[in-house]
């Protein structure tokens, strides 16, 4: 079967979305940033729909409606305009600002994450508008500039507009396929808690010599802290941390188990000479259906060149827990700290700091709109039956934004695929994908307005 490839105007309109160096994070950025909401809006504006740019104190949201009518769906398709910085520049084949188009696939920072994803959305509405004057539900478009920036403003801006972003649903394309042609519906997201911890030993560093043997040494105190978090199986030796897991369902080992995902992948991906971690799981169940405690970083005593006899006054780590639905962040933050305090001997003092945190995400895949952004998957690749999933990562809106201040569901309907690099160099996105994200949207509109 030819592969779906999209029409010129629609790769033009791609390319110059694309060229817009878009980075959130970056101030020397800001008038980048607000020219590709403008852009945006223009684009939306010039589709027939109510569009609005609302500046915030970080970078602008921009908003745009058909006219809604009483009695249909309300769908809102939520995405981001900004991007990850560009750098390493010297690694980039070319200018990452500067798209380029080679074998149907098109390189440039943004293009799967997120600028592709949601314009192949808004194109395939321009489409339906253009040939039916109209869609099958009631419209929300909600594309923000501070995704890569944990979307500080969004929360708020939800607060505020709760009234007219009222809906029934959510829908957004910022997750992945599991493979080319392999339509993919994650149902599933994990949550996360972080935590950062200091041991303090003497008041300052201290001659090794001298004092060794008689102090206790904060790095060594760390070491013994950290390995009391897992059993010498792996499983997280923390009191009460699973007690609130929510058990993997057997119809998801069972779907999960027949997915081309084998952990022979994991190590191919990840470069790890064996597979490492809970007893009884297989490597997808333990990284989408599984609860962590990851250590991200420590520190302590001299790092420089060649060696120095000191004992160091102190040492810290940084941790990361990816929670899985059940678990409850600031219930996690408290038996963490808890654990600790009862583990770490008296010769030094502890410091926690609590940092920040999303809430676990998941949704019946079977039930309510589950089943229309299934039908609309299928429809979309040719019949492909959706792989159903769970992801690893987290997308704090999608729990603290969408579903505790607007009150709904998110369908992720993702078209990254696995070698979209997204945040790396040399991100790109397939034209096929691209294609196929604006026929995907026409048939999820008319799939929710018809469940
Ligand atoms: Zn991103």
């Amino acid at each position: 079967m030819p592969l779906p490839i999209p029409d010129p105007s629609s790769v033009e309109a791609l390319l110059a979305f694309l060229r817009f160096p878009s980075v959130s994070t970056d101030p020397a950025r800001k008038k980048d940033v607000a020219a590709c909401a403008d852009w945006v809006a223009d684009r939306l504006k010039n589709m027939g729909l109510v569009t609005t740019v609302h500046p915030t104190l970080g970078h602008p949201v921009v908003t745009a409606r058909n006219h809604h009518q009483p009695g249909r769906r309300t769908v809102l398709i939520y995405g981001h305009y900004d991007v990850q910085p560009a750098d390493p520049l010297e690694l980039w084949h070319h200018d990452p600002f500067e798209p380029h188009i080679e074998n149907g696939i098109v390189t440039a920072r943004g293009a799967t994450d997120n600028k592709g994803q949601i314009l192949s959305h808004i194109l395939g509405v321009e489409k339906t508008l253009a040939e039916k004057g109209d869609l099958p539900v009631n419209l929300i478009f909600l594309i923000e500039g501070e995704e890569e920036i944990g979307s500080p403003s969004l929360p708020e801006f939800l607060r505020q507009h709760r009234e007219s972003l009222k809906c029934d649903v959510v829908a957004i394309s910022d997750t992945g396929m599991i493979g080319r042609g392999v339509p993919t519906l994650t149902y599933g997201l994990r949550g996360i808690s972080c935590i950062e911890i200091t041991l303090t030993g003497p008041d300052k560093d201290l001659h090794s010599g001298i004092y060794g043997g008689a102090v206790a040494n904060p790095i060594t105190e760390l070491a013994r802290l950290i390995a009391t978090l897992h059993d010498s199986e792996g499983r997280i030796a923390i009191a009460g941390f699973y007690d609130e897991v929510k058990p993997l369902q057997d119809w998801e080992r069972k779907a999960w188990s027949k997915l081309p995902l084998k952990d022979s992948h994991l190590l191919d991906l990840s470069g790890s000479p064996l597979p490492h971690g809970e007893p009884g799981y297989t490597g997808i169940e333990r990284t989408w259906g599984r609860p962590t405690a990851e250590l991200n970083g420590i520190t302590g005593g001299y790092q420089g060149e060649g060696s120095k006899t000191v004992l160091p006054s102190k040492a810290s780590a940084k941790f990361s827990f990816r929670l899985v639905p059940g678990q409850n962040p600031e219930k996690i933050h408290h038996l963490v700290e808890a654990h600790l305090r009862k583990h770490c001997p008296p010769t030094v003092h502890l410091k926690v700091d609590i940092g920040h945190s999303g809430a676990p995400y998941a949704v019946d895949p079977h039930a309510g709109f589950g089943k229309a952004a299934q039908n609309a998957l299928r429809k979309t690749f040719d019949g492909a039956e959706p792989a159903l999933i769970r992801e690893g990562g987290s997308i704090p809106i999608v729990t603290d934004g969408f579903r505790d201040i607007l009150g709904v569901d998110t369908l992720l309907l993702g078209l990254a695929l696995p070698d979209s690099r997204c945040h790396s160099p040399n991100e790109n996105f397939s034209l096929e994908n691209f294609a196929a994200g604006m026929v995907l949207n026409r048939h999820l509109l008319e799939e929710i307005a018809a469940a």
